[in-house]
């Protein structure tokens, strides 16, 4: 199983980077130990001083794909929800400025975190996504408001991975990033349903 992630998916998170809105989907991968097991509180690194928390609308793929076309992409997903993309910030900067890879600093132990799945079908949609920290709303988004809707993400990761039963796919987050600390409260909603609720450690 891999866990494929967009970057830069909504115009006001790129912004808030100081990134450019990209012309084509940032694309990057997890390893599947990245998964945080259920139940557990997330502890923060010892390496990082700088966690952001980046709440994602979450889609699960059903089937095997290759090359799949955009009118087709909504079949291949059998379920979805809301997860976190938490981001060593500091490290993310240090690596971006030399040039190098984000694999440490995005898909480390723990980096991923998923809510209770709906299962699908699920029907060809807009959904609203938010993440509450302790108690107070720190983001907020729609996926009517990507830059590169579900269809296009998923014709274009399937150009250069196979898609297999089980695959995640993170699909970007919205603006509001920021840190967390020890003793945060987060809950992640999907459509005003709460689907998540982590302790950081
Ligand atoms: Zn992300």
């Amino acid at each position: 199983m891999k866990i494929l992630c967009i970057g830069r998916n909504y115009r006001d998170h790129a912004t808030e980077l100081g990134n450019a809105v990209p012309t084509e989907p940032v694309v990057f991968c997890k390893p599947d130990s990245a998964i945080l097991q259920p139940r557990l509180p997330f502890v923060i690194p010892s390496w990082s001083q700088d966690i952001h928390h980046e709440v994602e609308w979450v889609v699960r793929i059903g089937r095997v794909g290759k090359f799949i076309e955009p009118e087709f992409a909504w079949s291949y997903v059998d379920a979805m929800t809301v997860g976190l993309d938490f981001t060593a910030r500091d490290l993310q900067n240090q690596l971006k400025s030399k040039g190098l890879p984000w694999e440490k600093s995005k898909g480390f132990d723990g980096s991923a975190v998923l809510g209770t799945w709906i299962k699908g079908p699920i029907e060809p949609g807009n959904f609203d996504i938010s993440l509450h920290k302790n108690g107070q709303e720190v983001q907020a988004g729609n996926t009517a408001d990507f830059i590169f809707p579900l269809e296009q993400l998923i014709a274009h990761v399937s150009q250069y991975f196979t898609l297999k039963t089980g695959d995640l796919l993170f699909t970007g987050t919205p603006a509001g990033v920021g840190p967390i600390s020890a003793g945060d409260e987060l809950e992640a909603k999907l459509d005003g349903k709460s689907l998540l609720r982590l302790r950081i450690r």
